[in-house]
């Protein structure tokens, strides 16, 4: 990064159940590595897939957030208002025959593939080189998904899903070019998403200098699992539940992380204000 590009982070959490304690550290970290920057900091609502999109929980997360003391520049936005965005950058890279329907089933990649149930498959190109005539016919039984065709990657990842669903790797990588994010920081569970994500901010912005993606931490309850929405880990409304408040809370998960002793109370900024760049690198690392 050099001093005529401006620092742009995000948060961008998906509206499909309470934010758990884990998800809360991820804000955090990424609010404090772009306000460490004195970056902007924008909040992004991850509602496009909207079949698992739960009623309320945009505003729930949205309340949990100001809870917990992050702040954000400009309004939030939300990626079920943006379709045309989509679509414009879909229809790009169809245009320069980057994009090709696919009819296959997960099980039909399975087989093709030879891979056991449950292993992570790359797709074995089975439709990239379908005619245009094998193409209409196969669209005559079952409506295809669309797929990258990706020269550089392992794999010719999903842009647009059988039920006309963007993916998620186009929509976050379109929202991050188009914002003008220069740094992405998001749990590690998202790291091996990077591939594909660098391989289409090319194809779509080739002149744009490259994101910078950094993966933090993911955080483990008592039990030593990984905290989930899907398991109902612990969320804020717990501690509010036990009387606690926002900074207690940002206390704490800044405790776990290493970064303050938690003898003392600190709201987020005055969190800010006691930890420096290389502390919030050491904790990240440490965790690793
Ligand atoms: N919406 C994703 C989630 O909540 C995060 C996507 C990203 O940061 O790229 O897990």
């Amino acid at each position: 990064m050099t001093n005529s590009t401006p620092y742009v982070g995000r948060y961008a959490p998906s509206p499909t159940g309470d934010l758990h304690l884990g998800n809360l550290q991820t804000a955090l970290l990424a609010w404090l590595h772009a306000r460490l920057h004195s970056g902007q900091f924008l909040m992004r609502m991850e509602d496009i897939d909207t079949p698992r999109v739960v009623e309320g929980s945009a505003e729930a997360n949205i309340r949990d957030l100001v809870w917990l003391g992050i702040d954000w520049d400009g309004p939030i936005s939300y990626q079920s208002e943006r379709h045309a965005l989509y679509d414009q950058a879909f229809d790009g890279l169809q245009a320069h025959n980057k994009v090709f329907p696919c009819f296959c089933s997960r099980k039909d990649i399975r087989e093709a593939a030879s891979a056991p149930h449950g292993a992570a498959i790359a797709y074995p190109g089975t439709c990239r080189n379908l005619s245009a005539a094998e193409q209409a016919k196969a669209e005559l039984e079952k409506a295809p998904s669309f797929r990258l065709r990706c020269n550089q990657c392992e794999d010719d990842f999903v842009l647009k899903r059988a039920d006309g669903i963007y993916a998620y790797h186009l929509v976050v990588t379109v929202d991050d070019l188009e914002q003008g994010i220069t740094h992405v920081v998001r749990g590690a569970d998202l790291e091996d998403s990077q591939a594909q994500q660098r391989q289409l901010a090319k194809y779509l912005a080739p002149d744009r200098n490259p994101l910078e993606y950094i993966s933090v931490p993911l955080k483990f309850d008592e039990a030593g699992d990984r905290m989930s929405k899907r398991f109902g880990s612990e969320s804020a409304q717990a501690w509010r539940d036990r009387g606690l408040s926002g900074p207690q809370l940002a206390t704490q998960l800044a405790k776990d992380l290493g970064l303050v002793d938690g003898s003392q109370t600190l709201s987020c900024s005055e969190l800010l204000d006691s930890i420096n760049l290389q502390d919030w690198q050491r904790a990240v690392r440490q965790l690793s």
